[in-house]
């Protein structure tokens, strides 16, 4: 027996479930809306703990994405601190860590990621962090200030800009990667040696192609050995090691999982649960564009859908076809931005000019451009959007994308 009824149920407080909330509203839902979200925080942005908020330039106040006046201008429930314990489908209730038991319309698991635990020696070890809330940001900050050697273990954004900011904090940083250079892995081959070059530029060592072994200390580390041998000094070690979809709810649920661990979800974003959809890092959707199921981290891809969870919650329910955008700031030595899946590419052409750190670089497969980043050519990225979206044939025109004009493409 539910103790009582909302009209829509959005589990998890992040990006992707606040969009929803959002998006419900301004589509005219006229129910009652609950938001349960495991966090003491009201829904913030992410992105920032390895950035602004993570240098000290950025307050927890400028991270929120609204204030408290917007959610009672909105009649929206926001239950911080409460977890989904459970969820039954058939009987469309919800139980809540406070033993609630709420009866629901419509739901949205929005439930993210977490962070991908190494299990290593010494990973037990004092001045060893993970970042996903501001909270691990607040931890990593007041341990940087005593910090003289700052360890980043893994080789993609997250410890990058965590380098980045530490460095220009004045840490002496080095990172420690599998790849065989920085970013490689999302931003290919071209785009990874100019980040190599900048992050070598100012200070940040870099130790490639070569595993963690374990951490050495006594109640703190001290210092990091690799998997070839080689120790590293390191009184703050964070680690950048990837994030694992938070499917605990749905696995529990019974819901349909897919191949990269999310929730299986068609193209519209329904579970195999009625009356249910997911959004954010946990979602794994039939991508019309793809032409496959994808799972995709990032901050916009999460707000889009959540928005598009929301339109089909009030009856339009259309496939998802969002081209995936990404940024990621270097301190202020770099922005860079992203379009389109990384993984599928054959071939890459680079405009402009990598040494003047004003560049595009498209990525390529199957005649078409299937991917796109630029470190201040906005210009390239809209272009690159366009053909992405419209799966433009390519094949052969190659000198054309290296130096014309991508409008005419
Ligand atoms: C440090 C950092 C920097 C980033 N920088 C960038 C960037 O520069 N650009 C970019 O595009 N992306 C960036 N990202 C990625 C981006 O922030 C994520 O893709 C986005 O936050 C995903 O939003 P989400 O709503 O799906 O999940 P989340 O933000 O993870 O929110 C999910 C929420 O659900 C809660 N939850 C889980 N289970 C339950 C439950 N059972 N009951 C209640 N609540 C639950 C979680 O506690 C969490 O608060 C960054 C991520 C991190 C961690």
């Amino acid at each position: 027996m539910a103790d009582r009824h909302v009209d829509a149920l959005i589990v998890g407080g992040g990006i992707a479930g606040a969009a929803c909330a959002a998006a419900l509203h301004e589509g005219g839902f006229d129910g009652h809306v609950l938001i349960a979200g495991r966090e003491p925080d009201p829904p913030y942005e992410r992105p920032p703990a390895s950035k602004g908020y993570l240098a000290g330039t950025m307050d927890r106040n400028a991270c929120l994405l609204h204030d408290d006046a917007w959610y009672a201008r909105q009649n929206l429930e926001l239950a911080t601190r409460t977890s989904v314990m459970k969820l039954d489908t058939a009987a469309r209730t919800a139980t809540f860590s406070t033993k609630e038991v709420v009866e629901y319309g419509v739901a949205l698991l929005a439930t993210g990621a977490n962070v991908r635990r190494l299990r290593v020696d010494g990973a037990q070890l004092d001045g060893i962090h993970y970042l996903r809330a501001l909270g691990n940001a607040d931890a990593i900050r007041a341990d940087a200030e005593e910090a003289e050697h700052v360890v980043l273990v893994g080789g993609s954004y997250i410890a990058c800009e965590v380098a980045a900011t530490l460095t220009s904090l004045g840490r002496r940083c080095t990172m420690v990667m599998l790849e065989d250079a920085p970013l490689i892995t999302h931003f290919g081959a071209a785009a990874s040696g100019f980040f190599t070059d900048l992050l070598r530029r100012k200070g940040v060592e870099l130790v490639t192609a070569d595993g963690l072994e374990r951490f050495e200390g006594e109640e703190r580390v001290q210092r990091v050995v690799t998997a070839s041998g080689r120790t590293v000094d390191a009184d703050l070690v964070v680690m950048g090691t990837g994030a694992v979809p938070d499917v605990m709810l749905a696995r529990s649920a019974g819901l349909e999982l897919g191949d990269t661990g999310g929730v299986a979800c068609g193209a519209d974003l329904a579970t195999s649960a009625a009356g249910v959809w997911a959004a954010g890092d946990m979602c794994e959707y039939d991508s019309e564009l793809h032409g496959r199921r994808v799972r995709i981290e990032h901050f916009e891809v999460a707000k889009a859908q959540g928005e598009a969870a929301a339109a089909a919650m009030l009856g339009e329910r259309r496939p998802f076809r969002e081209v995936p955008y990404f940024w990621t700031d270097l301190a202020d030595w770099a922005t860079a931005e992203w379009v389109g899946l990384s993984e599928d590419a054959e071939h890459e052409i680079v405009r402009g000019s990598l040494g003047d750190g004003e560049f595009s670089v498209l990525h390529l497969a199957g005649g078409r451009v299937v991917g796109a980043l630029s470190v201040g050519r906005g210009d390239d990225l809209a272009h690159a959007r366009r053909l992405i979206a419209e799966k433009t044939d390519v094949a052969g025109r190659e000198e054309e994308l290296a130096r014309g004009d991508l409008e005419a493409v």
